[in-house]
C-alpha cells in the first residue's frame, strides 16, 4: 500500500529513502507507505530564531509576510503593505553549517523535484525522476491542473550550474575538512553497495560524529527510526536512556552513510544521468492553472497542484507536508483536504524535520 505523499528538502528526502530502503531491517514498515515523494531544490536553510531576528532586526512584522523570497544575493519579502528588499550578506553567514556540506541541489532522489531556477518568474521547474512520477505529471496536465512547457537550453544551463556551483562549492569544504583532519557527510555513492551498514554505535556516537561536528542537517531520520529521539530546535535529543548494543540511529541517519546509486536503483530512478543533477525522466517548467494559488505559491505553484491533485484522483490518502505559523515558524502536518494543502503553499527557510511524524502520527 503507498497511500501516503511526502514534500522536503533534499536532505528530508535522503531520510526518507534511507528509512525507506531500511525498512524491512530496522522495521519501519510505515516508510513504505510513502508512495510519492516531490523534493525542493535547495541552496541552504536557517534556523527559525535566526531567520525571524534577522528579519525583525529590519524592522518586518512576521505577521504581514506574505511571501519570502531569497535568490543569488537578497532576500525580496512582499508584505500586506508593500515589498523591501534586504541583501543576503547579512543572512548568509548563519546558513546552517550542514548546508555548507551539502551535495544535493536539486532532490536527486525524490520522484519529483521542483525548484525556481531554471523557469521564468510564476513558473516552477519541474524534473521528473521515477515512472510513476512521471505519470502523475502527465495526468495532472491532462486534467488541466498544471500548465507545462519545455525548458529551453539557456534555462537548463542556468539550472545546471546553479546545482555545479553548490556542489563543487562544498566538495571544496569537504576536501577542507578532509585535509585538517576532520568529520565529514559519508555522502558515498562508490563503495558502499549495499544496505544496512553495520555500525555497532549508537547515540552518543551520532550525537559526538554527527551532531557536535556541525554535520547534521536536522532531517529527523535518526528521531523517526527511534522513539528514544526527540527532535528539539532542530536537533536530535536523547529523552530515554539506551538499551545496550543498540545502533539503529546512527544506521538510518543520512550523514553517516547515503549510498546514492544503491537508493536510485531502489526507487527506479531514471533515464539519463546528469552531473550535478540526477537521474531523470523530464524537465520542464509547470504552473498551476489555479490562479487563487499563485497569490500564495512560492513560484509557480507545481508543488501544491500535484499534491492537491494526487489527493483528489485518490493516488494518496494523505500528504505530510511543511506549513507555518502566523509568524513564519515551520511546522510539519499531515493534510488530507485540499484547503488544507494550499494553505501550506509558500517556502520557509527553516527546518522542519517531518521524519518523526511518520513513526508518530502515521495512521497506516
Ligand atoms: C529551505 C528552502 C530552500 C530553497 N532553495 C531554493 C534554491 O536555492 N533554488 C531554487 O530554485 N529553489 C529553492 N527552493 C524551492 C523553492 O523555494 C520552491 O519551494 C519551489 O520552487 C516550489 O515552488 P512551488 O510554487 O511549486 O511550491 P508551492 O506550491 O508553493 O509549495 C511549496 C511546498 O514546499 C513545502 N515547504 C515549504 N517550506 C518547507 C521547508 N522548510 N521544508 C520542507 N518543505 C517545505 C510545503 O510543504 C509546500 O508543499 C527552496 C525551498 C526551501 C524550502
Ligand atoms: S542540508 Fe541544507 S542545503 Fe542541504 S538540503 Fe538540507 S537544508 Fe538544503
Ligand atoms: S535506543 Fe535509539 S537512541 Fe539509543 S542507540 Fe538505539 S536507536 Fe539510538
Ligand atoms: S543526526 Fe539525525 S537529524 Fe541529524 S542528520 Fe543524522 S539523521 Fe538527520
Amino acid at each position: 500500500m503507498s497511500r501516503l505523499g511526502f514534500v522536503g528538502t533534499p536532505c528530508q528526502i535522503q531520510g526518507l529513502r534511507k528509512l525507506q530502503a531500511l525498512a524491512d531491517n530496522l522495521e519501519l514498515g510505515w516508510a513504505k507507505n510513502v508512495g510519492l515523494a516531490i523534493g525542493l531544490f535547495c541552496m541552504g536553510n536557517w534556523s527559525y530564531p535566526c531567520i525571524k531576528g534577522y528579519l525583525e532586526k529590519h524592522g518586518i512584522e512576521l505577521e504581514k509576510v506574505n511571501r519570502a523570497t531569497i535568490s543569488g544575493y537578497e532576500v525580496e519579502i512582499s508584505l500586506s503593505n508593500g515589498r523591501v528588499v534586504l541583501p543576503l550578506t547579512g543572512l548568509r553567514k548563519y546558513v546552517r553549517l550542514a548546508c555548507k556540506l551539502c551535495l544535493d541541489f536539486t532532490s536527486e532522489l525524490a520522484d519529483v523535484s521542483v525548484g525556481s531556477i531554471g523557469s521564468p518568474r510564476g513558473w516552477s521547474t519541474v524534473i521528473v525522476r521515477s515512472a510513476h512520477g512521471e505519470e502523475l505529471v502527465s495526468k495532472a496536465e491532462a486534467a488541466g491542473v498544471i500548465e507545462v512547457r519545455e525548458v529551453n537550453e539557456a534555462q537548463l544551463k542556468k539550472l545546471e550550474e546553479t546545482a555545479r556551483k553548490k556542489i563543487e562549492r562544498n566538495t571544496r569544504r569537504i576536501l577542507g575538512r578532509i585535509r585538517q583532519g576532520m568529520k565529514i557527510p559519508h555522502y558515498s555513492t562508490k563503495e558502499l553497495q549495499s544496505l544496512p551498514i553495520v555500525s555497532g554505535k549508537d547515540f552518543k556516537e551520532l550525537w559526538d560524529e554527527i551532531v557536535v561536528t556541525g554535520l547534521c542537517d536536522a532531517c529527523g531520520a535518526c528521531s523517526a527510526a527511534c522513539e528514544h529521539i526527540e527532535m528539539r530546535n532542530g536537533l536530535p535529543r536523547l529523552r530515554k536512556r539506551c538499551p545496550t548494543g543498540c545502533d539503529r540511529c546512527y544506521i538510518a541517519c543520512t550523514r553517516t552513510a547515503l549510498p546514492v546509486e544503491v537508493l536510485e536503483r531502489s526507487f527506479n530512478l531514471g533515464g539519463t544521468h546528469a552531473p550535478y543533477i540526477g537521474r531523470y525522466r523530464r524537465i520542464l517548467a509547470a504552473r498551476a492553472t489555479s490562479e487563487e494559488l499563485h497569490a500564495r505559491a512560492q513560484d509557480g505553484g507545481a508543488v501544491t497542484a500535484l499534491i492537491k491533485f494526487s489527493l483528489t484522483a485518490g493516488i494518496i490518502d494523505e500528504a505530510l507536508l511543511t506549513c507555518r505559523n502566523e509568524e513564519w515558524e515551520p511546522f510539519a502536518v499531515f493534510v488530507g483536504g485540499a484547503s488544507e494543502v494550499s494553505r501550506c503553499a509558500g517556502s520557509v527557510y527553516a527546518a522542519s524535520s517531518p521524519l518523526p511524524l511518520l513513526r508518530t502520527q502515521s495512521s497506516y
